[in-house]
């Protein structure tokens, strides 16, 4: 039995929880918000109840201070004294090339992981942050990388090149790198249990639909395509993200006054459901509003479905042969008529929905296809602190 603690650490905030590994049981979890933002909070959830600190959390620093404190607060605490944890896990957004699977982390990953910083400024330098602050907290104890890349690392070059100068790949390691690996990774093997099927010889397309939304698809337990990019940009309509858009578009706006800092808030804030329907990046805003007769907000809602419907299809046409679809991701997990919507027409390639299934499945986990339905359609809850849980506790303890 080994405590472990899982650690996302962004910008501004830091996400943790405790899994008491092998038996994968949550001891708790907490929030740090508003990091370097003057006066910021910290809200945790123990088996012992609640804990919440206003505090000015000027640094990571501080941040992780108000954490140990949390977690080894006397009343609403998740664990005695910091020598209870074992081992600790982090999420690391981009892994490069480097990296195909988690590894235990040593100064020459640190080393790495920054190199791979150029490719995702906001995400990697506070997730090195956050393993160094860790480090001080709990010193020698082994800690993990898992990163957001590592599985779609097994993408053919088909998949993964794209139709640009070789050279920029060569010497920029422009290609699709692909994101949301560990959940993919996660809900791909969970399907597998609910279907009771083995990895060898199945097929399965993951739809995780949440703020950030991405479909890959996995075959013999393997990532072969994804449809995030480069970036998280690519893809699929998501909440304030364009997806897939014609390049030229940007030429055409750089010629009429935007600039690169312009482009990228347009892209990455402003667009994506927000930006379609006027109204929100929240699903449940959207759909209220299209029922309530806004125009814009239906056709977003029609905009979103048809995105991942094509995925689908071309997902679909590159496995030998799909045995299964999956949603999770806030949307995936909690929409049901978002679920309804994606399936209407997909009848043709053996995706067959059961619309009572699916109104009874609700927000759990289940299959919502109809029996005689050739490709099995499943809701899946998602957890990726659990699989870094996982992923800790194998490569620490496990020999
Ligand atoms: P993130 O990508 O930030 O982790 P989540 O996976 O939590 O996001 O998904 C957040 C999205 O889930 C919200 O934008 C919201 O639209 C959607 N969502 C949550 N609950 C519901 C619901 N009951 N119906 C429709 N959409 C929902």
């Amino acid at each position: 039995m080994a405590k472990i603690l899982v650690i996302n650490c962004g910008s501004s905030s830091l996400k943790y929880e405790v899994y008491e590994m092998p038996e994968k049981k949550s001891l708790g979890k907490g929030l740090v918000e508003r990091i370097g933002e003057g006066v910021g909070i910290i809200s945790q959830e123990s088996l012992k109840g609640k804990h919440s600190e206003e505090a000015p959390i000027p640094d990571h620093r501080k941040a992780m201070e108000l954490v140990r404190k949390a977690l080894t607060d006397g009343k609403a605490g998740i664990i005695g004294s910091m020598d209870e944890i074992a081992a600790a896990g982090h999420r690391v957004v981009h892994g490069g090339e480097f990296y195909a699977e988690s590894v235990i982390i040593d100064g020459k990953v640190l080393e790495t992981v920054d190199k791979c910083s150029e490719l995702a400024p906001l995400h990697n330098p506070p997730n090195i942050t956050g393993i160094k602050e860790t480090i001080n907290l709990l010193g020698k104890k082994p800690q993990v990388a898992v990163f957001d890349t590592a599985f779609h690392q097994t993408l053919p070059p088909a998949a993964y090149l794209y139709g640009i100068p070789r050279e920029l790949y060569d010497k920029y390691r422009i290609r699709r790198y692909g994101f949301h690996g560990t959940s993919h990774r996660y809900v791909a093997a969970e399907v597998l249990n609910m279907l009771k099927r083995s990895e060898e010889n199945t097929s399965v397309i993951s739809c995780h639909l949440g703020n950030g939304a991405s479909v890959t698809a996995v075959r013999n337990g393997k990532s072969v395509d994804t449809s995030m990019g480069f970036t998280p940009l690519e893809g699929l309509v998501m909440g304030t993200r364009s997806g897939d858009i014609d390049p030229a578009v940007l030429l055409y706006l750089l010629k009429r006054g935007y600039n690169e800092a312009k482009l990228d808030k347009l892209l990455n804030k402003q667009s994506g459901m927000l930006g379609l329907s006027g109204v929100s990046n929240d699903m449940r805003d959207i759909e209220k509003a299209a029922a309530e007769g806004n125009k814009n907000a239906q056709e977003a809602l029609d905009v979103y479905a048809y995105r991942i419907r094509k995925y689908i299809g071309a997902y679909a046409a590159n496995l030998p042969k799909t045995d299964a679809i999956l949603f999770t991701g806030g949307i995936g997990q909690n929409s049901v008529s978002t679920r309804a919507k994606i399936c209407e027409g997909l009848e043709g390639i053996g995706i067959i929905l059961d619309p009572k299934k699916n109104e009874a499945t609700g927000r759990k986990a289940g299959i919502i296809s109809a029996d005689y339905s050739p490709v099995a359609i499943a809701v899946v809850i998602t957890n990726e602190e659990l699989q870094i849980a996982i992923d800790t506790y194998d490569l620490a303890f496990k020999k």
